[in-house]
């Protein structure tokens, strides 16, 4: 099974710009780029990163609100919070460096259970198993039941941390799709959910689907942000600048929310600027 995954991802694997490298600031910038925002939008928009901030040191030597205006197009932007936070921590308590183990990494901000695996497995070439949606939908339906961490762990071959893992996602964007093409996919000798005839239920469960954007409070905080980008948004302006003219008090508290994210600070009228 391993051989013939591994020999399936060298012909037919993505070439992604993360690939080629095993920095771990790197592949921790494509990894929390990659989180809710599809590969083909984050390649642009990680290269010019990686120019504009190059090491842990550059990102934290710049002010916040730099960070957040590099993350433009990306959506859910307290990630660009989180990731200046995590170079300020990686500055300050190990050198510069992104630190190589489990719990160093649990303890930068953002960096949860998955994103920590991701850096261990693509950037110090670790065993151990990554899981995100599209890992847990492949290892899921392989055993046939929801995959679980140690499952995962247990899945990689000895010394193949990085060409496995990256295998596997590409499995589960190209051919374990929600709706699977097993005709195409290495694994299906092995596959225990097409040998019980892909029956339901499927092994993988969906998580909680996303709620709508278009006219949720979160298109409101992107419209928000966009204009901080540019420049202050004033108190009096917040209704419409959010897309909800009508709507003030709205308007108001998700402007508390990006205050309370790190991603705004208030004046004294309630004017509201990136931080500094
Ligand atoms: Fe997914 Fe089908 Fe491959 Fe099983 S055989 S891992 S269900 S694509």
């Amino acid at each position: 099974m391993h051989e013939a995954l591994l020999s399936w991802a060298a012909e037919r694997g993505r070439d992604l710009p993360w690939r080629g490298t095993r920095d771990p600031w790197a592949v921790l910038v494509s990894e929390a780029m990659l989180q809710q925002t599809q590969v083909a939008r984050v390649v642009p928009r990680y290269r010019a990163f990686m120019k504009r901030f190059p090491t842990p040191a550059a990102c934290a030597a710049a002010p916040v609100a730099d960070v957040v205006r590099a993350w433009a197009g990306l959506g859910y932007n307290r990630r660009a919070v989180n990731l200046h936070g995590a170079a300020v921590v990686a500055v300050a308590r190990h050198g510069g460096a992104l630190p190589g183990d489990l719990d160093a990494l649990l303890a930068l901000p953002g960096v949860g259970p998955y994103t920590a695996r991701a850096v261990l497995a693509f950037a110090f070439a670790a065993d151990v198993g990554v899981l995100d949606v599209n890992g847990q939908r492949v290892l899921s339906r392989l055993i046939g039941r929801p995959v679980a961490q140690p499952d995962a762990d247990a899945l990689v071959p000895p010394s193949r941390g990085w060409a496995w893992n990256q295998a596997v996602l590409d499995v589960g964007a190209t051919v374990c799709r929600p709706r699977p093409r097993c005709d195409g996919c290495p694994l299906s000798p092995h596959c225990a959910w097409l040998a019980g005839g892909l029956a339901e239920p499927d092994p993988w469960r969906r998580g909680p689907r996303q709620s709508t954007f278009a006219g949720s409070d979160r298109q409101g905080r992107g419209r928000l942000v966009d204009a901080l980008r540019a420049g202050p948004v004033t108190r009096a302006d917040l209704a419409a600048t959010a897309g909800w003219p009508g709507e003030r008090e709205r308007a108001e508290r998700v402007a508390q929310t990006l205050v309370a994210d790190g991603l705004a600070v208030a004046g004294p009228d309630g004017d509201l600027e990136l931080p500094r």
